[in-house]
């Protein structure tokens, strides 16, 4: 579902990217793991074409993420993205804040967007939150919401750039078990993460990136033990 090969960006001189070559399959949650500037970030933009790339292609379900021409909007509908600021409309209530979207960029009718948003935020977890302004809600209640709302475009793959790294520990919690449970259901997740026990719980696969490329990667049980590289052991012997 998604797809990228030898994917190099650079800002100026400077290459963050270093040749990045992986794929994702369909209802697969992958986990992406390293140290701060390694270009976590900056390949989850670049799948959302967020942030155009230097070199090499992405395709996300058939669609090339590096065509001239591309279609932004069919992209955004088949990506949904949440990061760790929630930048939900402060102004809007949380269900406001999730029928946005549909209604204004998708153009569905009005009650079925209502609808389908109450139960969205149901499935996060945050009935009897629907009139709350996102000041009246915690930190993991407003992300959940960020998510309910990146549901409500109905996404084929959900990128998640460290949504928990704002969060007070105890609602971080709430937001795994949201994320955990999309992931159970057959999301297709991409996530960056330094919660490294939920990468071990949730991930079929785990990438380790350090300056711009992927030194090592594998399925939890065997990653985290049998970690060869020297870079990756001394990463998880900081975060373990
Ligand atoms: P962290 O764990 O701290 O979030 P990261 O792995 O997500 O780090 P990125 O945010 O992808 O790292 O950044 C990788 C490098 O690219 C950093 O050195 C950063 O300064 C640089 N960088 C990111 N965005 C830009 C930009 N728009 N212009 C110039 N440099 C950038
Ligand atoms: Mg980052």
């Amino acid at each position: 579902i998604v797809t990228c090969t030898d994917v190099r960006k650079s800002f100026g001189t400077f290459e963050v990217l270093k040749g990045i070559t992986f794929s994702v399959r369909k209802g697969e949650v992958i986990c992406i793991i390293g140290p701060s500037g390694s270009g976590k970030s900056t390949l989850i933009r670049c799948i959302n074409a967020l942030v155009p790339i230097t070199s090499g292609t992405i395709h996300v379900e058939g669609i090339d993420v590096t065509d001239p021409r591309l279609d932004k909007l069919a992209l955004r509908r088949k990506v949904g993205m949440v990061f760790q600021q929630y930048n939900l409309f402060p102004h809007k209530t949380a269900l406001e804040n999730v029928m946005m979207a549909p209604i204004h960029v998708l153009r569905q009718e009005r009650s079925a967007v209502e609808a389908r948003s109450r139960a969205l935020l149901a499935k996060v977890r945050l009935s009897g939150k629907e009139n709350s302004y996102p000041g009246e809600l915690s930190g993991g209640q407003q992300q959940r919401v960020a998510i309910a709302r990146s549901l409500a475009m109905r996404p084929d793959v959900m990128l998640f750039d460290e949504v928990t790294a704002a969060l007070d520990p105890e609602t971080v919690k709430e937001v795994l078990v949201t994320i955990r449970e999309l992931a159970e259901e057959g999301m297709t997740c991409m996530l960056v993460t330094h919660e490294m026990g939920f990468a071990r719980e949730v991930a079929d696969h785990i990438y380790f990136t350090d300056h711009g490329v992927i030194v090592e990667h594998g399925p939890p049980a065997t990653f985290f033990t049998e970690a060869r590289d020297e870079r990756t052991q001394r990463f998880l012997s900081q975060v373990l």
